[in-house]
């Protein structure tokens, strides 16, 4: 008998998405504009607070390309970016013929490392090159160093552009991800938190700035009676349908971060007498993490042997998907040329690093399943 499969992250819908989307066909808003699509970043507005304004977009990696434009990357600039991260962080400076230049992580939060960020901004300055933005990740929904980020940016004077793709719900500080970057990026992507089945956001300090992004979304249209363009346009606003999701998925967020929490409760659980498995874990002080995805660094030396593929596989095998951390993006073929500052943090947390299945969905019987998988493999009874 084939069980069923137990995903790393699954969509979770809440009750009234369909609603909205009804309203959608309802009064024929089958646009990427509508009711929806204002209606969705208001929720998100008053969401995260901190007087920011956000623009819905077809996807985190579009806001990602429009964050770099509006904070005037242009071909030849060079950009920073964490290499811990996914491609979809890094791939939106080459589409502009910038340069990424990659950086190492810290292990508290395993992402940009500010140490090491100061030492690669000197270093460039040294050589008379100033980096144009730094793009700072909250991976695995964990808050990145937030201060002593914004000490580095702000002594160098370059914008921060964050990317809180997996972050949506995670604050620090009591204050919410997507507000801390002079730019601000959210996904609703199939697998994060919540999602719109395919969208992200941009979010912004003024309204000048969020109108530009949608200017710049909706084919960068002057103001004239035929379409007259004087900028570069791209097609990147969400639909009034996918809108309809979000608004769905925004009354039930508080929830499905406090699931995604309530999983990372069951893994430290899990692994608190596993000697050689670490849970990653931020301190609650400050830090409040979504955990997207609860991930554990195994160290094969501790374990008798049982490495990450070890563990990989005999989650495989009942047919319970897990995956290794990201591949850091200085070790990517495609990126492998450019710039990289560190040591092997990063490279360390991939060879050890497994992600588990997180979703708010899973049910008590799939939590057995994967206790059954870390017992038979720990000899644990
Ligand atoms: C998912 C993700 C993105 C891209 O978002 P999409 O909506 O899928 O385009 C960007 N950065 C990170 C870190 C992500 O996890």
């Amino acid at each position: 008998m084939n069980k069923p499969k137990i995903f790393i992250s699954s969509p979770h819908m809440g009750g009234s998405e369909q609603k909205f989307i009804q309203e959608a066909f309802d009064t024929n808003w089958i646009a990427p504009l509508g009711p929806n699509v204002s209606g969705f970043e208001s929720d998100l507005e008053n969401y995260i607070q901190e007087k920011k304004f956000v623009a819905a977009l077809s996807s985190g990696t579009a806001a990602i390309h429009l964050g770099l434009i509006l904070l005037g990357v242009k071909a030849g600039d060079e950009v920073i970016c964490q290499s811990m991260t996914f491609s979809a962080s890094a791939n939106p400076i080459l589409y502009l013929g910038a340069t990424p230049v990659f950086i190492d992580s810290e292990l508290e939060t395993w992402n940009l490392c500010p140490k090491v960020l100061d030492e690669a901004i000197f270093d460039m300055q040294e050589k008379g090159r100033k980096p144009k933005a730094i793009i700072a990740v909250h991976l695995y929904g964990i808050p990145y160093q937030i201060e002593a980020i914004r000490l580095v940016a702000d002594k160098y004077n370059i914008p921060i552009l964050e990317d809180s793709a997996e972050a949506v719900g995670s604050s620090y500080k009591g204050k919410k991800c997507g507000t801390f970057g002079d730019i601000g990026v959210l996904s609703f992507n199939g697998n994060k938190i919540i999602t719109t089945s395919g969208g992200g956001a941009i979010v912004t300090s003024t309204n000048v700035l969020k109108q530009k992004a949608i200017f710049f979304a909706t084919q960068s249209r002057d103001d004239a009676p035929h379409y007259q363009h004087s900028e570069i346009g791209y097609n990147y606003r969400l639909s009034n349908v996918s809108a309809g999701i979000g608004r769905g998925q925004m009354e039930v967020l508080e929830s499905r971060v406090n699931l995604r929490r309530e999983m990372h409760h069951f893994y430290e659980d899990l692994f608190k007498d596993i000697n050689g498995v670490t849970l990653f874990t931020v301190d609650d002080k400050d830090y409040y993490a979504n955990y997207w995805l609860s991930s554990i660094l195994i160290d094969p030396k501790l374990t008798n042997g049982i490495d990450r593929e070890t563990v990989r596989l005999a989650f495989e095998a009942e047919n319970i998907e897990s995956r290794p951390l990201w591949k850091p993006m200085h070790l990517q073929p495609i990126f492998e040329k450019y710039p990289y500052y560190g040591n092997q943090v990063a490279e360390t947390l991939f060879e050890k690093g497994l992600c588990l299945p997180s979703g708010s969905s899973l049910s008590d019987e799939d939590r057995l399943r994967i206790k059954n998988v870390i017992y038979n493999l720990f000899a644990i009874n």
